[in-house]
């Protein structure tokens, strides 16, 4: 165990496990991160918002060697637990370091201006594709840096899409689209990489603030948010962002061409279940279409899909607050289609889209042509960023199941983007949904 000093001394674990008699001596030897070691050594800085990648600085995340990690938190988001539990029961090494042998970027992606903007990014590292290039000789030399970001290609296969080829409705271009109707798509995963006082200045919140609730909030699972005001960079254990890309992508940058943009944030039940309490697939394929259509006429299509389930409540959250929902008085209604939320998780809403932009920053987007949302929160974030939003497209009406006009409806009232008629507090209360166990 360590002292308050971060000096360490050593504690008795029973071995066990494949790799237990190499690591053995290692594991019984803990170093805490929450101080600064007694031997001086610390990680190298990090100059967030420098726009050359070696005057900015790697983003040292190891649990291998604790001098070197100039971060709180590691990699892989929530995913680092499963890690955890696979060095616990002996099936993964703890000093295994990733080969990256042919892991680089299928797509180049970048550099843009807003890399080397310190206000324009601050919730992940533009970097972070570019690891394996850009700190080679870093890596070369003993340091395990590892991508945040990694760009592939991909074929999408997706029933409704088919069935839009199918009717004609969606052209066979045989690039975009090829013959049987595949959807061709570069995609990139990004996981979360915060630049603390950049996320408090975002938050308008001191960056004090910030990091004594991140600690309180988390149980206490990283001391060195309020031990180690050095490190200004956090890795949280958060769900991450998958980008889709569609057609040219020199469009995305080009503000000659078109490009559409979806940002959407996760619904498990509806996304991929197809639960028809709320709009999140059909306005998820309609995006698609939109992004398809845009592509075929020379410019790009986006779907960013933020993995914040349930408004970021979660998904127990949102299940409590359908069965509330529907078993209240008068049954699921739209003018009660917040409060049963707040009820439950005590906020409306924790998806806080004022760090949303920056997967668009990082894709160095600077106008978006059709903006697939109606949600005024992302809209308002988007523009407050510096990029330029020209139409928004709302869902279309048909594709609105029945029972997520309480859903729709409740939105449009409370600020929504809408081409229609919003609807008054006594007529929202006469949009109804289906009962439970209906
Ligand atoms: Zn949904």
């Amino acid at each position: 165990m360590t002292d308050s000093n971060g000096s360490s001394t050593t504690s008795n674990h029973p071995d066990g496990g494949r790799f237990g008699e190499t690591t053995n001596s290692k594991r019984r030897h803990i170093v805490l991160t929450s101080h600064p070691s007694r031997s001086g050594r610390k990680g190298s800085p990090i100059h967030w918002g420098q726009a050359d990648p070696l005057k900015r600085g790697p983003i040292v995340a190891t649990v291998i060697d604790p001098t070197h990690r100039n971060v709180i938190g590691t990699h892989s988001g929530s995913y680092a637990v499963y890690r955890a539990l696979a060095v616990a029961s002996g099936v993964l090494h703890p000093e295994h370091r990733p080969d990256l042998t042919n892991t680089s970027p299928a797509v180049a992606i970048g550099p843009h201006p807003s890399w080397g903007d310190p206000d324009k990014i601050v919730s992940l590292d533009p970097f972070g594709a570019l690891v394996g290039e850009v700190y080679h000789t870093l890596i070369a030399q003993g340091m395990d840096i590892r991508p945040t970001i990694a760009v592939t290609r991909a074929h999408i296969q997706m029933p409704e899409l088919l069935e839009a080829v199918r009717q004609g409705q969606i052209l066979e271009d045989g690039k975009i689209v090829k013959p049987g109707g595949d959807l061709v798509v570069t995609k990139a995963a990004v996981e979360p990489v915060w630049y603390l006082p950049g996320v408090a200045q975002r938050l308008q919140v001191s960056e004090d603030d910030l990091r004594y609730a991140l600690f309180e909030q988390t149980g206490g699972m990283f001391p060195e948010l309020v031990t180690r005001p050095d490190l200004k960079v956090f890795l949280p254990p958060i769900g991450g962002i998958t980008v889709y890309l569609v057609g040219h992508l020199a469009a995305i940058t080009d503000s000659t061409l078109p490009l559409a943009v979806r940002v959407h944030d996760e619904c498990n039940g509806s996304d991929v279940f197809g639960s028809d309490i709320c709009t999140c697939r059909p306005y998820l394929v309609h995006g698609l279409e939109e992004c398809i259509q845009t592509a075929q006429q020379g410019g790009a299509g986006i779907i960013v899909y933020f993995r914040k389930e349930g408004r970021a409540l979660g998904e127990v959250t949102k299940f409590l607050v359908y069965n509330a929902r529907k078993r209240q008085e008068g049954g699921d209604r739209a003018d009660a289609y917040f409060a049963r939320t707040e009820c439950v998780a005590g906020v409306q809403d924790v998806r806080f889209q004022e760090l949303m932009p920056d997967v668009l920053h990082w894709l160095g987007i600077t106008r978006i042509d059709r903006f697939i949302s109606m949600s005024d929160m992302k809209y308002n974030a988007i523009v407050r960023s510096g990029i330029e939003i020209i139409e928004r497209v709302p869902i279309p009406e048909d594709l609105i199941p029945p029972d997520a006009r309480v859903e729709i409806e409740a939105k449009k009232a409370a600020g929504y983007y809408t081409e229609r008629d919003v609807l008054s507090e006594d007529a929202l209360a006469q949009v109804k949904g289906r009962n439970l166990g209906e």
